[in-house]
């Protein structure tokens, strides 16, 4: 009991057997803290014992962790622009910038290899301020080439989106590069907001004073919660691709798309619909 209130403990416990696990106590550490990281993967208030193979795991993400520390410094990350369009009058809106790591020997790494890696090791925190202001030193040079009204859309992890300067960073950015918040947008995903309530409310309350435009990203392919959308003060949904892609697959599958359209329009959201890449779902839409 600790000032009054009952605390529980609980214990994840790796095991590490002398002498085939490790020949002094630095070795037998090492490895009963591998064993331990595993129970706890598994669920916690576990045991497990050290394998062999829990070093080759624990290796390997160790020097992915290594050279993606290494890519940080070296700048080998890079964004790469998908462009938004009005549907009704084909205006080019603005655009989403996706992160790319350009890895020197394996080439191009997909994003959904490094950005859990870059989450889970909090790296995210070095990149997210480059991320910021490389995409708005962009928007600028593609205000000259397309127009003055040109969005920019951010995508803000989990992690960034539980950072109380979150909204400072991003104000930094808005004045250093002469940007209108409205000219912003902050893609976030189901499972960023549902990781705290009372946090996601805070945060979307001063990114909403900020002046910025908030969107659900991946709509509908997380654990989407209907009920939070009341809640929760946002702007757009992002209908992910998949559903998009469904078009003109099933009639049952358009249904889905369908009901998530009637549901932004009765919110009274705006939709953007990712991945569009034929005319019959363009026209579809
Ligand atoms: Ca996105
Ligand atoms: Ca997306």
């Amino acid at each position: 009991t600790l000032d009054g209130v009952d605390v529980t403990l609980g214990a994840s416990v790796g095991i590490a057997c002398f002498p085939e696990c490790g020949q002094n106590v630095e070795g037998l550490l090492r490895s009963a803290d591998m064993a331990m990281y595993e129970a706890k993967r598994a669920g916690r208030q576990q045991y497990r014992f050290f394998s062999p193979e829990m070093n080759g795991r624990a290796r390997s993400r160790l020097m992915l962790e290594e050279s993606l520390r290494h890519a940080i410094e070296n700048d080998d990350f890079v964004l790469v622009y998908q462009p938004q369009f009005e549907l009704a009058s084909g205006r080019l809106r603005g655009f989403e910038a996706l992160l790319r790591w350009q890895h020197r020997v394996a080439g191009t790494v997909a994003p959904n290899v490094f950005i859990p890696l870059l989450e889970e090791t909090r790296l995210i925190n070095r990149l997210g301020e480059w991320i910021f202001r490389e995409g708005a030193r962009q928007l600028a040079e593609f205000k000259q080439q397309f127009g003055e009204d040109m969005v920019l859309s951010l995508n803000v992890s989990p992690v960034q989106f539980g950072m109380p300067q979150l909204v400072t960073d991003l104000q930094r950015v808005l004045d250093s590069h002469g940007l209108k918040p409205s000219q912003l947008e902050v893609e976030v995903t189901e499972s960023a907001l549902m990781q705290d309530l009372e946090l996601t409310q805070a945060q979307l309350r001063h990114l909403r004073e900020l002046g910025v435009k908030i969107a659900i990203d991946d709509f509908g392919t997380g654990h989407s919660s209907l009920g939070y959308l009341r809640q929760f003060n946002v702007d757009f949904l992002k209908i992910d691709q998949s559903f998009v892609a469904m078009i003109g697959a099933d009639v049952l599958s358009r249904h889905i798309l369908d009901s998530i359209i009637e549901l932004s329009v009765k919110l009274n959201l705006d939709i953007v619909a990712e991945g569009v890449e034929t005319e019959e779902q363009s026209d579809y839409l």
